[in-house]
């Protein structure tokens, strides 16, 4: 029973996947382990007649599958947004190894909606999609040869997030406030970033990494929502008092 409850909290996000044998594969993957809310994000061929023979009895998985243009639309809702990714990024991220990971789905699981983004078989996440993460996940792989099989690296932690709710790890998270969403925190990060503009703190023309920076900040700490309202007043009082 709370199986479900904690894997109907759960989605695995594709993103402009290309083989749709790796999406039928995914499909498999994800029921053999207990999860089945699949997001598509722009594939490039689906529904295909490949996906449906590689998910094997997984096919209602496809069925159900919801495909969206964005990834904001498949992460709406979510408090913890995971990417993975198999190398690392210009600007070091909080990354997890697979096992952390599991257990930090399963823990947030119990109470809010969680995302996990696998990126295209032959790019990836783009740093600007890896950016709207709160933690990055990496196999750690040998050096040599990084880069796992899309539908293999969803097989594994898949098989984490199990290991981690049979183990039924303990340190529930219990907070006062819901954890800020995927969508609430994009609103306020172009709710500070206007501000910074009219402040002329932040020239858009010469961007730097600031935006990169302070994203990194909010998403560490873990924002909730009534810590977002607090921000945006706050951005408001500035906003009035500088019209003033
Ligand atoms: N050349 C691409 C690799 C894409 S592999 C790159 O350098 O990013 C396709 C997807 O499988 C990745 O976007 C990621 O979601 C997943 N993946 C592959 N290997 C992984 C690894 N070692 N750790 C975490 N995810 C991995």
């Amino acid at each position: 029973m709370q199986t479900n409850k904690i894997f109907s909290n759960i989605r695995v996000v594709l993103v402009g996947t290309t083989h749709p044998g790796n999406i039928g594969a995914s499909a498999r993957a994800m029921k053999n382990m207990g999860l089945n809310n699949l997001f598509l994000v722009n594939p490039k061929e689906f529904p295909a007649p490949r996906a449906t023979w590689r998910a094997a009895n997984a096919a209602d998985i496809l069925d159900n599958a919801i495909v969206v243009e964005t990834i904001d639309q498949a992460i709406e809702g979510c408090s913890l947004v995971i990417g993975t990714s198999a190398r690392d990024r210009r600007i070091p991220w909080p990354t997890l190894d697979a096992r952390d990971c599991g257990n930090r789905v399963v823990n947030e699981a119990r109470s809010h909606k969680v995302a996990i983004l696998f990126g295209r078989e032959d790019r990836g996440l783009s740093n600007e999609e890896l950016q709207k993460c709160t933690y990055h996940m990496n196999i750690p792989t040998d050096s040599e040869y990084s880069s796992l099989n899309l539908a293999m690296a969803v097989q594994l932690l898949c098989y984490e997030i199990r290991m981690a709710f049979l183990e039924n790890s303990k340190d529930n998270l219990t907070w006062d406030q819901p954890l800020a969403t995927a969508d609430q925190l994009e609103s306020f990060y172009d709710h500070l970033f206007s501000t910074l503009v009219t402040l002329k703190f932040y020239d858009p023309e010469n961007p730097k990494q600031l935006i990169t920076r302070l994203k990194r900040l909010f998403s560490r700490v873990r924002l909730d929502q009534m810590e977002v309202s607090i921000l945006r007043g706050l951005l408001s009082s500035i906003e009035r008092n500088l019209k003033r």
